[in-house]
């Protein structure tokens, strides 16, 4: 009897990340990440059911909501262990927290089934492992956010890696992952860039660097919206490197989070860059304030939401985007039917509305590896015998699925919701 594999999400789209790992032998079933996504009205879309009675252990991977937001649900009915960090599963509360707030409604699951999902919550570090039924696992960096790490599972003569969001260059938070020499037969893989290559993240910084010191110097406000995990952190410890005696605020949850970031040292590569955001720039407190600083020229503000749906970016976006000397500084992916996306296709905030008299830039600061560092990942690990495209569009899959088997002779599956794999 061998291991069965089952693509709950993910499968062939970006999101709601949930796969199932059967051991056929002894019954162990591992639920590798259990996350949501949103659709085009904002509605959260969980992965496919799997009885919470039958689940022995989900294992999730980082505090991203595609990552970890369904896993309550897995709460209503059993109590099945789950396995994280301590960083993860202080950040993945206060992320469920925040969508329970704006899209309860629309949930199978309510804050009872989130403390539950806590208090059956076992803490693992990086580089420990443990047993799950008969089966081995270990935890591995994966350089996408603080605290995000990647699953070795070992039964019998398999082994499966599951990466869940990984990137291999080092940004001001993590370190890039590195696995050379690893030894794995199954390989399940994120592919969200599949067939794209990241530009140069250093000469991007400085670009962005440029980009904002100008706007300063000739007296405008620059608007940065970041996603609230992570990015609005990444982009703050930049600027306190680089342009430490500037007058930069953030506001909204990205507080709450770098606040908790720094409680948990070991997973924050530039430690010293965090604590010193937290020394010169400042937090933004109550209404007087935030209006304040709308009217302080050379100021710099970074605030939810990143694709400008919602979060305090709403206020500051109405009160800065008439003045053609502003900026608005988009620091990650648009997705279609966004705010974000339409300002920078269309010039607008809504469909038809008037044109935003600020300039607005975009920067490449991806969490997520590239085509070629995918590739080369694949690459660098030993014995591999099949890899698993998941949390990719169909065109990044197979551009990138092809690549691996023309240029290494490797296998690639590219699977639907819903299929099944044996092992
Ligand atoms: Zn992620
Ligand atoms: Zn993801």
């Amino acid at each position: 009897m061998g291991i069965e594999l089952t693509v709950l999400g993910a499968g062939r789209e970006v999101g709601r990340a949930a796969i199932l790992i059967s051991d056929m032998g002894s019954g162990t079933n591992i639920v590798l990440d259990y996350g949501v996504s949103f659709d085009e009205d904002d509605r959260p879309l969980l992965p496919l059911t799997v009885p919470p009675s039958k689940v022995t252990a989900i294992l999730i991977t980082h505090a991203h909501l595609d990552h970890i937001g369904a896993t309550p649900f897995l709460y209503t009915s059993a109590r099945p262990m789950a396995v994280m960090n301590r960083l993860t599963s202080e950040l993945g509360r206060l992320m469920v927290k925040d969508m329970l707030r704006l899209s309860g409604y629309y949930l199978p699951f309510e804050y009872p089934e989130l403390m539950t999902m806590l208090e059956n919550t076992k803490i693992v570090g990086l580089g420990e492992s443990f047993w799950v039924g008969n089966i081995y696992i270990e935890t591995l960096n994966s350089g996408h956010i603080p605290g995000a790490f990647m699953y070795r599972l070992v039964s019998g003569e398999h082994s499966i890696l599951y990466t869940g969001d990984v990137n291999t260059i080092d940004t001001r938070l993590s370190r890039g992952l590195n696995i050379n020499g690893i030894e794995v037969n199954t390989l399940i893989m994120e592919s969200t860039y599949g067939m794209y290559d990241h530009p140069d993240r250093r000469r991007i910084e400085d670009l962005f660097i440029e980009t904002v010191r100008g706007v300063v110097e000739d007296g405008g406000i620059v608007l940065i919206p970041a996603f609230s995990l992570a990015r609005s952190q990444e982009i703050l410890a930049i600027l306190a490197e680089k342009m430490p005696h500037s007058n930069v605020y953030y506001d909204g949850m990205a507080k709450d989070i770098l606040e908790l970031f720094l409680r948990y040292r070991e997973f924050i590569y530039r430690y010293d860059l965090l604590e010193k955001v937290y020394k010169i720039f400042a937090t933004v407190r109550g209404s007087e304030m935030r209006k304040r600083i709308c009217k302080e020229p050379g100021s710099i503000i970074v605030t939810p939401a990143g694709m400008l749906k919602g979060g305090p970016v709403q206020y500051y976006i109405k009160r800065l985007w008439s003045d053609p000397r502003n900026a608005v500084i988009l620091v990650s992916y648009q997705a279609p039917t966004t705010p974000g996306r339409r300002l920078l296709i269309e010039g607008s905030l809504e469909s038809g509305g008037p044109r935003v008299r600020a300039r607005v830039f975009w920067f490449d600061f991806s969490s997520h590896a590239g085509a070629s560092d995918l590739f080369n990942l694949i690459k660098s690990i030993r014995n591999l015998e099949r890899v698993v495209l998941v949390h990719g569009g169909e065109d990044s899959i197979y551009s990138l699925g092809y690549h691996i088997k023309e240029e290494l002779g490797i296998e690639f599956i590219a699977p639907k919701n819903g299929e099944k794999l044996a092992l």
